[in-house]
C-alpha cells in the first residue's frame, strides 16, 4: 500500500502543487482543509478530508483512519498586509492550530513534518543575503507567528522526538506546467496575479506599494521560485525525514532578486502586453529586498530548480491565468 502524507492547507496553492507532487513520487496525499480559503476543485490527487486545525477531534480521526507517515503543514494565514492590520487573528490561527497538529501527530505517533515557513522571518535586513544562519527578526505578524511555529518544532523535537523539516519560502510564483493547478487566491494581493489579471483587463491597474524605498529603481525586491520547484523540494525533504535524518532548516528561493519594476517589464515581455499601473504608497510591513543566498538545499537535499527563471514563472501563472477553472 501506498503511504499516505497528510497535507493540511492542500487545497490552497502551494498545497494543491504539493499534493501532485506527493502523488507523482508515489504517496497518497491526504488533503484537511477547512475550504476557507482553499478551492475543492483543486483537491485531485487523493481525498479531501474536511476539517478545521482548530478540531483536535476531527484531527485525531483523520490521523487514526490513515495513519500518515508524515505531515506536510501548509495551512495558515498568509497575508503580510492583514497580519498587521489585525495581528490576533495571525497569532490566534497561525500558532495555535500548528499546536494543535503537533500535539495530535505526536499522540498518533507520527513524528516527521515538514513546515512551510517563510523569508518574512527575517524581517528588513538592509539588502543582505539571507540564509539559514541569518538571525530571524520579523516586522509583521505573519512572519512573527510562522517563527514561533519554528520554535515549537524545535522544543517538541527536544522532548518527544519530533522530527522536522522547515523551508523558508522567498516568494512562490508559477504554475502547475501541465495546468491542471495553479494560483488563485480571494481576495488576491500577490504581485504576479494581480498584475496578470491588470493585464487581463480584470482590474484597472496594478498599483507600485512604493517608489522609494532604498533599492536600485526605488521598488521591492523579492525573489521568486517556481511553485513545482518549491514542492520538489517539499518531496525530497520528506525522504530526508524518512531516512532518519536530523531536523534541518532550508531556505528555498532562486537566489535572483527582481524589483516590482522588473517583474512588471518582465511580465510585459512574456504576455506583449501592456501593464497598466499606477504608483502608489508603501504597504505597511513591507521589507526592502528579500533574496536568499543560500545553497543549502541544493547541497544537502540534491534541490534542482527546473523552473525558476522569471519568464518561465510568468508564463506558466499567464497560461493558468487565461485556462483558470476555480470559481471567483
Ligand atoms: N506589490 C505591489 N503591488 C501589489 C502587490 C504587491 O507593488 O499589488 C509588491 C509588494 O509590495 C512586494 C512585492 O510586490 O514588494 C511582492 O508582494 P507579494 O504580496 O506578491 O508577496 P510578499 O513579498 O508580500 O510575500
Amino acid at each position: 500500500m501506498k503511504p499516505h502524507v497528510l497535507v493540511t492547507g492542500g487545497a490552497g496553492y502551494i498545497g494543491s502543487h504539493a499534493c501532485k507532487a506527493l502523488s507523482e513520487a508515489g504517496y497518497v496525499p491526504v488533503c484537511f482543509d477547512n475550504l476557507s480559503t482553499g478551492w475543492r476543485e483543486a483537491v485531485k490527487f487523493g481525498p479531501l478530508e474536511e476539517g478545521d486545525l482548530a478540531d483536535r477531534a476531527r484531527l485525531d480521526e483523520v490521523f487514526a483512519t490513515y495513519r500518515p507517515v508524515a505531515v506536510m503543514h501548509f495551512a495558515a494565514l498568509s497575508l503580510v498586509g492583514e497580519s498587521m492590520q489585525n495581528p490576533s487573528k495571525y497569532w490566534r490561527t497561525n500558532v495555535n492550530c500548528a499546536l494543535n497538529l503537533i500535539e495530535a501527530a505526536i499522540d498518533a505517533g507520527c513524528l516527521n513534518v515538514v513546515f512551510s515557513s517563510t523569508c518574512a522571518t527575517y524581517g528588513d535586513q538592509d539588502g543582505v543575503v539571507l540564509d539559514e544562519n541569518t538571525e530571524q527578526r520579523p516586522i509583521n505578524a505573519y512572519g512573527g507567528s510562522k517563527r514561533a511555529i519554528e520554535d515549537m518544532l524545535r522544543d517538541f523535537g527536544a522532548s518527544h522526538g519530533l522530527n522536522s523539516v522547515i523551508f523558508r519560502y522567498f516568494n512562490v510564483a508559477g504554475a502547475d506546467p501541465a495546468g491542471d493547478i495553479g494560483e488563485q487566491h480571494v481576495p488576491e494581493t500577490h504581485l504576479i496575479p494581480l498584475m496578470l489579471d491588470a493585464i487581463a483587463g480584470k482590474r484597472p491597474a496594478l498599483t507600485v506599494f512604493g517608489s522609494d524605498y532604498p533599492t536600485r529603481d526605488g521598488t521591492c525586491i523579492r525573489d521568486y521560485v517556481h511553485v513545482s520547484d518549491l514542492v520538489d523540494a517539499h518531496v525530497l525533504g520528506l525522504k530526508w525525514l524518512e531516512a532518519g535524518k536530523p531536523s534541518r532548516v532550508f531556505c528555498l528561493g532562486s537566489g535572483n532578486g527582481f524589483s516590482v519594476r522588473e517583474v512588471i517589464e518582465a511580465s510585459r515581455a512574456v504576455t506583449n502586453r501592456e501593464v497598466p499601473i499606477v504608483e502608489g504608497a508603501r504597504r505597511p510591513g513591507d521589507a526592502a529586498s528579500l533574496v536568499s543566498g543560500s545553497r543549502r538545499a541544493l547541497e544537502e537535499l540534491g534541490w534542482q530548480p527546473q523552473r525558476s527563471d522569471l519568464s518561465v514563472m510568468i508564463a506558466d501563472a499567464w497560461r493558468w491565468h487565461q485556462a483558470k477553472e476555480y470559481e471567483y
